[in-house]
């Protein structure tokens, strides 16, 4: 992974949108269904998006934390340009809070660190994309919702110069966010991390129904490419009638072509009490979900 270190520095208080003015100087965000109430000075929960003297400012645009010239089969996105590369952004942040957090780094990375990298506007990253061969852009690493502004605006200049436009993100977006962010995305893998909503309460510190609604919004209002990813944690998300749940409502709401991956898990950042993921459990979901008649079902991590 590429550290930024390149570009001329330039103090970017961009302004955030998706934010309404509240009492006190307060502001809400309403990118994400959080919908942080944040009192000046303070940040929200993602931490990179802050009250300044009652202004949301966003602390990431034009920061990518880290840039990398990819395989799309990494993102996963198996079935969406094959055989391409794609240059990856991410930056600092994240809507979500899941103890087991495989890439903490960057999603639990201070906003503060934000503040030592250097400015990329969004069309020398587009330029450099084709530089390197690449045929798309890719929104990765960490979660792109926090950073929409500037995923919105990178988007854009990929577009005009020919590139398709990735996403890996866990769907934890508001409608009105979705609405501008999601018609400039190509393909997108989503990560639904459980079906129950206990887990995303009680393991990531969110809910499940907007990712499933942000799921359904992307590929069947859109029409878009979509294919899921699921993290399998033993004990935890694994229970037959879940994973049930999961592929009879992928099926009826988005179909059976939509590609599928079934990951393993390595203890991470806060969660350490399931073991690894034993290979022997994916391959048994994994065939569970091609007899239940999807099409395109992938093994991860193992
Ligand atoms: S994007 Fe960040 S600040 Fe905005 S509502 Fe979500 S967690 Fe809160």
């Amino acid at each position: 992974m590429t550290v930024n270190t390149r570009m001329p520095k330039l103090d970017t208080e961009y302004p955030a949108r998706w934010s309404e003015s509240e009492s006190g100087g307060a502001v809400r965000c309403t990118l994400c269904p959080r919908n942080c109430r944040i009192q000046p000075g303070c940040a929200g929960y993602c931490a990179v998006r802050e009250n300044r003297d009652g202004r949301l400012i966003s602390l990431v645009y034009g920061k990518p934390a880290a840039i990398q010239n990819d395989p799309i089969e990494k993102k996963p996105l198996f079935h969406f340009l094959p055989g391409t590369r794609t240059f990856s952004i991410g930056t600092f942040g994240c809507n979500l809070g899941c103890l087991f957090c495989q890439n903490s780094s960057l999603s639990r990375g201070s906003a503060r660190s934000a503040e030592e990298l250097s400015f990329y506007p969004p069309d020398v990253l587009a330029e450099a994309a084709l530089m390197h061969g690449c045929k798309s852009i890719a929104f990765t690493y960490n979660e792109p919702t926090v950073w929409a502004e500037y995923a919105v605006d990178i988007a854009k200049e990929a577009k005009k110069r020919g590139l398709a436009v990735l996403l890996v993100s866990n769907g934890y977006i508001s409608r009105a966010a979705a609405e501008e962010l999601y018609p400039l995305i190509d393909a997108a893998n989503i990560d639904v991390k459980a079906f129950t909503e206990d887990f995303y309460r009680t393991m990531c510190a969110g809910s499940l129904k907007p990712v499933m609604d942000a799921c359904v919004f992307f590929k069947k209002e859109l029409k878009r490419h979509l294919e899921l990813t699921q993290l399998i944690i033993p004990g935890k998300n694994d229970a037959e009638e879940d994973i049930n749940r999961f592929l009879d409502w992928t099926a009826d709401a988005l179909g059976l072509d939509t590609p599928l991956h079934f990951t393993a898990y390595f203890p991470a950042w806060r969660y350490h009490e399931s073991p690894p993921t034993p290979p022997a459990l994916i391959r048994k979901i994994c065939e569970r979900a091609v007899r239940r008649g999807f099409r395109f079902v992938h093994p991860g991590n193992i």
